[in-house]
């Protein structure tokens, strides 16, 4: 069991954060941006990027060939949709994806859209951890999280 602080301060246990997250026992801040039959969509708002998007499936899984032939249709399709999204909507030419099956929390990919200001931590895998930890640690703030929530707004309203 985990112990996981929610936005509004309560701390609940979970035995895995993707299954509280894709079964709704958890809201993620910032919302959901999009739901489908096997996956689920959010924005951790706790790493303020503006289109970052974490894409969950929602049977608790870890490993890709676990996924069933119609969870993968569903999961490929869904990550080109809000591919597309991000292009369209928010102007993000180049975006990373990373996901890594010896996590806690069950099968969930990382988008992550490419900034400007990103690549003073590398142009590569390695850069992925450090841009995450400095959005966490120097963009939460008033500036950022309104512009975050925008986005969130904008893709899931593409996205519906
Ligand atoms: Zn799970």
């Amino acid at each position: 069991m985990k112990q996981i602080t929610i936005a509004d301060g309560r701390t609940v246990e979970v035995e895995c954060l993707s299954c509280a997250l894709t079964r709704g026992l958890i809201k993620p801040d910032g919302g959901v941006v999009l739901e489908t039959e096997y996956f689920h969509a959010h924005q951790d708002v706790a790493y303020p990027v503006r289109g970052l998007i974490i894409l969950a499936s929602k049977r608790h899984v870890t490993c890709l060939d676990e996924l069933t032939e119609p969870e993968r249709a569903d999961y490929i399709h869904t990550m080109a949709k809000i591919r597309q999204a991000q292009r369209d909507v928010l102007g993000i030419e180049h975006v990373y994806y990373f996901y890594n099956e010896d996590t806690t929390h069950h099968f969930h990919t990382w988008m992550v859209p490419r900034y400007d200001w990103m690549y003073q931590f590398g142009r590569s895998v390695e850069s992925v951890r450090p841009v995450l930890l400095h959005a966490r640690n120097h963009m939460n703030d008033k500036d950022h999280i309104p512009r975050v929530r925008d986005a969130i707004k904008q893709l899931s309203a593409a996205l519906r």
